[in-house]
Formats: structure tokens, C-alpha cells, sequence
């Protein structure tokens, strides 16, 4: 029997059994994988080492700072690029136009003056074109949404936006379209990457003392009698339950749940990544930090340098690449492992970031669960399936388990929840 049992030991899991230790409290996470981490976990490859995607430490709460000022990091500047047929442009392209042709840039810069006047629009697309103008926004983000988020930009509500889109006055505009001497307008100003370890070293302050069961997979919960059913047969009684499993598939290990909570839950959906990670034998592979591709018929969208994170991510004298590409149920990924990794080997050389020959690790992998998706109407039918699990006593943490585009701060303090337990089983 566990005082608290968690499900999942990602940072949300992790953190909901650090904060009950804090509070005096006793919590058993069962993790399905063989260790913690969930997505902020890394792998190795002949050497090299890749975090499950672009990962880096930003916070403005001083509880989470402190988790990571306990390791030795290095401050990184935000300075992304962006890929457009064969150009490179300083991130956000809204206001770096400068390597465009004059006359796309008088079209972007007329359309900008002449956008729409900004509404309360809830449709992706239309919010886009009042923002940055018709021009602007087709070009860039409304084709990078098709590739990231999978779906047309006007299938997404703007919910999800908050302060992650700079939104430049005409100034700004027109500064970034005569000189790439811009100031960074990234929403961060500064991001943070251990200097050992890889990203997960940030929560490994949280591991001390955890009672972590690996291997265990929940896959039944019976609410009224407290018990959660694994994979491998434990069943284990609890007096509080925590989950960051995420929600579709919990609500499928409530087998009693109303037929409208599962009908619900199973609208719910996410984004998955192919994740295609290079280790080079050469000192340099690319210019940039990392940097997003626009081009529609170029698979990935994002691209990141793990050896310019931290160099403990490559043997001496080496660089490193990871290639994101999404897909959905929406949006099948038509392509089998092989070739996506012989696009990506081709696109090195196309792009010039380095040379293919020099190729001397290789990983494809998938991960299942990347970004939830705010589909339009996806809130209420959220709000919804999490209402009946308040009913149950059940306590969401999480990105997936409150179904939320949480950043890594967030779904640490999410796991604070816990705090707000009553004593007692
Ligand atoms: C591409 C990408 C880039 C990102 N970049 C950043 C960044 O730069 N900075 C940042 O702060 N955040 C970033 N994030 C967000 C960050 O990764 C997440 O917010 C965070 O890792 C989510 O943690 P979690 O514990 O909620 O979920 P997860 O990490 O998914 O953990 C859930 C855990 O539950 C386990 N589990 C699932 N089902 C079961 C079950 N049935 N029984 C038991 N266990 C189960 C899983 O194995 C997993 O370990 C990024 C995310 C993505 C996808």
C-alpha cells in the first residue's frame, strides 16, 4: 500500500515525490521504462550522446532555478536560425527579413502594413495574417505548422500561443528587413544546459532518496477500491493517486468511465517525432545552435547541434546533429526508418551543414508523445475528461497528464500538486 503512488517518473512524477519528501510524505512512483527521465531522458550512440530532443533549462521560478543552479551548466545565447529555400534567417523571420530578394521583402513588408486589424480571433491562421500580414504569415508559419503541428493552421485554436510568437512593431519590421544586426526579440533571454551529463543532469537533484519502481506499467485502475493493476501483475493499493500517464490512455485503464469521458479522451491527441540523431567525425557540422526548416518537401522541421549544448555530448574533435520530423494520426509519417535516415544523410550535404562521409553514428527512434495538439475545441473536451478525474480522486501532472503544453518548470511545479493532498490514506 502507498501513502501517494505516481504514475510515470518523468520531471512531473519526479517532482510530485520530491515535493511529498519535502512535506514529510511517503510516494512510490511506478515508471513503465527502465529508468526515469521520460522525455528529458538521453541516449547514447557509439559515443555520442542525444537528449530526446532540443532540450534546454529556462525558468523565472526561483524553486525550479534552484533545482538547477545544484548543477554545473553553460548559458547558451537564443539564437536560432531558420531554413527557407536555401537561405538561412535570423529567428523570428518576422523581423529578420534582410536575406530576402527586394522585391519579396517590399511584399512581405506591404502585406504587414496591410494586415487585418487584430480581432479575438481564435483560428490559428487568421491570428497569423493579423499578427505578420497575409505574406509573412503563409510563407512561414502557416507552412511550418503543417509540418510541426501537423494540421493546417486554421484546425488550431490560439490557446496554446502565450509569448512563444514575437509579435515586432513596423519598426522592427523594417530594421530587420535592411541589416541582420538585430537584437534578439527570442522570447528567452538566456538558456541553460548542464555542462556533464546531458539534460537530465538538471533533475537528477530529485532522484536522491526516491522510492522508483522501474519496469512497472500501469494498465488498470479500479478507483473505488484504490488499486492500480501493472503489466508484470503487481497490484498495488494506494491512498493517493498521481498521473502523469498521459490522459487517453488513462482514462482507457478506467474501465468504468462514461461513455462521453472516453468519447472525449479519445479526441484528444498528440504529436509524435521520428528523431534521426547524426554523430560526425569532424570538428564542425552546421553554424547554429539549432534552427527550423520551412521547406514543405524537406521532412524535418527542426534541427539541433547537441555538441554545441555542451561538447560532453561528443567524443573529442566530433560534432553532432538531431533531425526532428512529426507526425500524427493526422498526418502519417509515409516513410520508412531507412529512408528518412537517408534523406537526412542527404540533407546534410544539400544544406551544407557537413559532409555525409563523416557520418560515424546513427540512431532513428521514435517518440510517441511530442506536443499535445489544440485542435480547435480541444480545451473543453480536456477540461472536461480532468473534471472526472477530480470525481475520482485522481490527480493529473504532467504535459500529458494535464494535457497542456507545459514546459519542463511547469510540469515541475505541477508536481507540487502534491502539496495539497489531505494527510492521511
Ligand atoms: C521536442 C521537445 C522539445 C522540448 N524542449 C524543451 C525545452 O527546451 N525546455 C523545457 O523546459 N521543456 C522542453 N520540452 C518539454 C518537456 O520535455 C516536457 O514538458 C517534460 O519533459 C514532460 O515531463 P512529464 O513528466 O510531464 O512527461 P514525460 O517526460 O513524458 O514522463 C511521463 C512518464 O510516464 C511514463 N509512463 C507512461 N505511461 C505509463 C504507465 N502506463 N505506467 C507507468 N508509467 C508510464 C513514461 O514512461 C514517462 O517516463 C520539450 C518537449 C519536446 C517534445
Amino acid at each position: 500500500m502507498a501513502e501517494i503512488l505516481i504514475l510515470g517518473g518523468g520531471v512531473a512524477g519526479l517532482s510530485a515525490a520530491w515535493h511529498a519528501r519535502q512535506s514529510g510524505r511517503e510516494a512510490v512512483i511506478f515508471e513503465a521504462g527502465e529508468r526515469s527521465g521520460g522525455l528529458l531522458d538521453n541516449f547514447q550512440v557509439d559515443g555520442f550522446r542525444f537528449d530526446n530532443a532540443v532540450h534546454f533549462g529556462f525558468s523565472n521560478n526561483d524553486a525550479y532555478r534552484a533545482v538547477l543552479e545544484k548543477t554545473d551548466y553553460i548559458t547558451h545565447r537564443p539564437e536560432a536560425y531558420n531554413y527557407e529555400r536555401g537561405r538561412w534567417l535570423k529567428h523570428p523571420v518576422q523581423n529578420n527579413l534582410f536575406p530576402l530578394p527586394a522585391e519579396e521583402k517590399v511584399k512581405a513588408i506591404k502585406s504587414f502594413v496591410e494586415r487585418p486589424a487584430r480581432s479575438e480571433t481564435s483560428d490559428y491562421r487568421q491570428w497569423l495574417k493579423e499578427q505578420f500580414g497575409a505574406v509573412i504569415a503563409e510563407r512561414f508559419p502557416v507552412r511550418y505548422t503543417e509540418k510541426y503541428w501537423t494540421v493546417p493552421a486554421e484546425n488550431l485554436s490560439t490557446l496554446w500561443i502565450g509569448n512563444r510568437l514575437y509579435r515586432p512593431s513596423l519598426d522592427e519590421v523594417l530594421y530587420g528587413a535592411m541589416t541582420d544586426q538585430t537584437p534578439s526579440t527570442y522570447y528567452l533571454p538566456e538558456l541553460y544546459y548542464p555542462r556533464h551529463g546531458g539534460f537530465r543532469a538538471f533533475i537528477d537533484p530529485l532522484l536522491e532518496r526516491l522510492d522508483l519502481r522501474t519496469g512497472k506499467e500501469a494498465v488498470y485502475i479500479n478507483p473505488q477500491k484504490k488499486y492500480v493493476l501493472c503489466r508484470d501483475g503487481t497490484r498495488e493499493y494506494y491512498g493517493h493517486l498521481i498521473s502523469s500517464v498521459p490522459l487517453p490512455e488513462l482514462i482507457d485503464m478506467l474501465d468504468e468511465a462514461p461513455g462521453a469521458v472516453k468519447e472525449a479522451a479519445g479526441q484528444l491527441w498528440a504529436t509524435s517525432i521520428a528523431l534521426v540523431s547524426l554523430g560526425f567525425n569532424a570538428p564542425r557540422a552546421g553554424d547554429y545552435l539549432w534552427f527550423y526548416i520551412y521547406d514543405s518537401e524537406i521532412l524535418p522541421s527542426r534541427v539541433h547541434a547537441p555538441y554545441r549544448k555542451s561538447p560532453d555530448n561528443v567524443p573529442p574533435g566530433c560534432s553532432s546533429l538531431q533531425f526532428e520530423t512529426y507526425f500524427s494520426r493526422c498526418k502519417p509519417l509515409e516513410i520508412s526508418p531507412d529512408q528518412l535516415v537517408e534523406q537526412v544523410t542527404k540533407l546534410v550535404d544539400q544544406m551544407k551543414l557537413a559532409s555525409g562521409r563523416d557520418i560515424i553514428a546513427t540512431d532513428y527512434r521514435v517518440l510517441p508523445y511530442a506536443n499535445v495538439v489544440f485542435d480547435r475545441g480541444m480545451t473543453e473536451r480536456r477540461d472536461y475528461v480532468l473534471e472526472y478525474l477530480n470525481g475520482l480522486g485522481i490527480t493529473p501532472v504532467g504535459r500529458f497528464g494535464e494535457w497542456d503544453y507545459l514546459w519542463t518548470d511547469q510540469c515541475f511545479l505541477s508536481g507540487k500538486k502534491v502539496e495539497n493532498l489531505p494527510a492521511g490514506l
